[in-house]
């Protein structure tokens, strides 16, 4: 009988071979899921976690980097890491064909992931962090981001040090950074496309500021925009989708939806088109109510804003559109 999968692995060091490790090999590094304990100068560790989505590499560079740098420095705070989903980075895929996503693991559930979670929080829970960073990449044209779970000082002081923008939501309710936050400031730094050095960069660049940080001031340290989402768009499974004029589907959205992204609409643009009459889009709210009455209107065979509203994660990629959702609706908070 083949030992159960995924177990956990505990780890004191970062495996020499990390530099010359190419992202699909990472199991020849980490056979299954892994914790990274490191000591610095401080002993309560910011929580670094990558690969929660396997084909999102951002994490596993900023490893690379980060085993690169203590070659030549002393960590100023401990460390503890989370190597996520290895078999879909592996396969080169955001989760593995029949199992769970491993970002919405994080609230309970039953199933060896789920298990595996618990482990991993009890972990993180007894180190006392000091921070949490849980980093991705995602596929719409978006400026990095962040989302946070609170409008804590801390929290909105540790994304100022990542971006400008962010983002205040509590869904999905099974994220890894939602759950941290009860303990702990803590973000998901969203890093835009992957394999794009400048966001590997500044990923880096954040993780390396926060392990200097010695308190938190209690306001951000730069210019932060905070956007409240106000419901996650979710397309009818069955629904046929179109990016080109003309085309028969059941819902028509532009090619370039996605430089809508972070930016305001103003009430009565047009938003899609239902080129078959019925709309297959609604917006639903963090706690699953319904609210695409008070997002959208219909105006003949298009769907318009009811109000000056600003999308986010708008994606044309359809399979991130049938796994996930199309993308966000938000309103900019003043002040
Ligand atoms: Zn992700």
């Amino acid at each position: 009988m083949s030992p159960p999968s995924p177990r956990l692995d505990r780890l004191d060091a970062l495996p020499l071979a990390l530099a010359r490790t190419d992202v699909r090999d990472v199991r020849s590094l980490f056979p299954e899921p892994a914790l990274i304990s490191l000591k610095g100068r401080r002993p309560d560790p910011l929580f670094v976690s990558i690969l929660l989505h396997g084909n999102e590499t951002v994490g596993f560079e900023v490893l690379k980097r980060l085993h690169a740098w203590m070659g030549r420095h002393l960590l100023p705070r401990s460390l503890l890491i989370f190597v996520g989903n290895v078999a879909a980075a592996e396969a080169g895929l955001r989760m593995s064909p029949g199992k769970p996503d491993y970002n919405r693991l994080w609230q309970g559930g039953t199933g060896p992931e789920f298990e595996l979670a618990q482990s991993v929080l009890a972990e993180v829970r007894a180190a006392k962090p000091f921070a949490a960073i849980d980093l991705h990449n995602n596929t719409g044209a978006n400026p990095l981001y962040s989302l946070i779970h609170n409008e804590r000082a801390a929290d909105r002081q540790l994304a100022s040090l990542f971006t400008r923008t962010a983002m205040l939501t509590l869904t999905p309710p099974g994220m890894l950074s939602l759950a941290v936050s009860s303990l702990c400031p803590s973000v998901t730094a969203e890093c835009g496309h992957a394999g794009v050095e400048a966001n590997e960069t500044r990923a880096f660049e954040f993780v390396l500021d926060v392990l200097h940080l010695d308190h938190w001031r209690g306001a951000p340290d730069r210019p932060l925009d905070v956007f409240e989402t106000i419901g996650r768009m979710e397309l009818d499974p069955a629904a046929t989708i179109s990016f080109a004029h003309g085309e028969a589907a059941d819902i028509e959205l532009p090619a370039a939806l996605e430089k809508w992204n972070f930016f305001e609409r103003p009430e009565g643009s047009t938003f899609a088109r239902l080129p078959n009459g019925r709309s297959p889009l609604k917006v639903v709210t963090e706690t699953g109510a319904n609210v695409t009455d008070a997002v959208f209107r219909r105006e003949g065979d298009r769907l318009v804003l009811t109000r000056d509203l600003s999308p986010a994660m708008l994606t044309t990629n359809e399979q991130a559109i049938r796994d996930d959702c199309l993308g966000y609706i938000m309103e900019k908070r003043s002040g």
